[in-house]
């Protein structure tokens, strides 16, 4: 409880899958959560929810790839929730899964304007207002394929490189700001992205499972305690780090 009373942490892609279970756990741990995705009705229903329970949520239709709106919707939030302390960068897609010489133009971009625009567009408007606040964490999910390689997605992969180096650098040019940035690495989780990558592959759950050592995929909650401990003062000398969350598959 209140591990991050009195923090306002915006979740991008918030209405399914990891974000959906990063902003569940934040809001149990005390932050008002502004939840940003383009699934409306799961949006709506989840930010309701929320304030059921007693949590302070409001749910923003965004497109992060969007400069302009993720800005308005940023300062929207920073007014109605008071400033901006975490933010969640977990909007993200896979893209086709085509090889570098069958991706067009068009898929690649599409990938890097979500992954890594999107990334930059969140952290730009909200640095301003964790400099006011005196601080603040950002917290980039990438993945284990920003960690190593894999014979697919060659798009995703460099964004998620992309995502990688970015949390570094930011991390170095905001120190002095007092704020952090890290990257979250996780393994297969089981949410709809990777439902729809496995239909797309004709993989299966257990295969893939397999690949990581300790023998199955992740649940969502495993990553979103790992992103509470990163938006909470408990790490408060973490930055410019990379936690991979992957029962094991990076190990080796
Ligand atoms: P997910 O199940 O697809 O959920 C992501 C949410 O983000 C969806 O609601 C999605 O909407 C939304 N979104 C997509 N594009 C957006 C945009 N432009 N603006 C705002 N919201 C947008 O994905 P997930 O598996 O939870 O993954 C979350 C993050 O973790 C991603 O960055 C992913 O790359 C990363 N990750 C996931 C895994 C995994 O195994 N699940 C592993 C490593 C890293 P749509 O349904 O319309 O796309």
């Amino acid at each position: 409880m209140n591990r991050v009373k009195g923090k306002t942490c915006i979740v991008t892609g918030a209405a399914l899958g990891i974000g959906r279970a990063c902003a569940e756990r934040l809001a149990e741990e005390g932050g008002a959560v502004a939840l940003f995705d383009l699934h409306d009705a799961e949006g709506e229903a989840l930010a309701a929810a929320l304030r059921a329970k007693g949590a302070r949520a409001r749910y923003w239709h965004v497109d992060v790839s969007n400069e302009a709106r993720v800005k308005a919707a940023i300062d929207e939030a920073a007014a109605e929730f008071g400033g901006v302390h975490v933010l969640v960068n977990n909007a993200g897609i896979s893209g086709s899964i085509k090889l570098t010489h069958e991706i067009t133009e068009a898929e690649w971009d599409q990938v890097q304007a979500v992954n890594v625009k999107g990334v930059l567009f969140c952290a730009k408007h909200a640095i301003p207002h964790m400099k006011k606040a005196g601080g603040g964490s950002i917290i980039n999910l990438s993945s284990i394929y920003g960690l190593v390689g894999a014979p697919d997605v060659p798009a995703y992969h460099a964004s998620k490189g992309a995502v990688r180096l970015m949390s570094k650098t930011d991390a170095l040019c905001y120190a002095a700001d007092r704020i952090r940035v890290n990257s979250v690495h996780p393994g297969f989780i089981w949410t709809p992205m990777v439902e729809h990558h496995l239909q797309a592959s004709g993989a299966t759950r257990e295969a893939v499972g397999s690949l990581h050592p300790l023998g199955h995929m992740g649940e969502v909650d495993d990553i979103a305690w790992g992103i509470v401990y990163l938006a909470s003062d408990e790490s408060k000398f973490v930055t410019g780090a990379e936690l991979a969350i992957d029962g094991g598959y990076t190990a080796r």
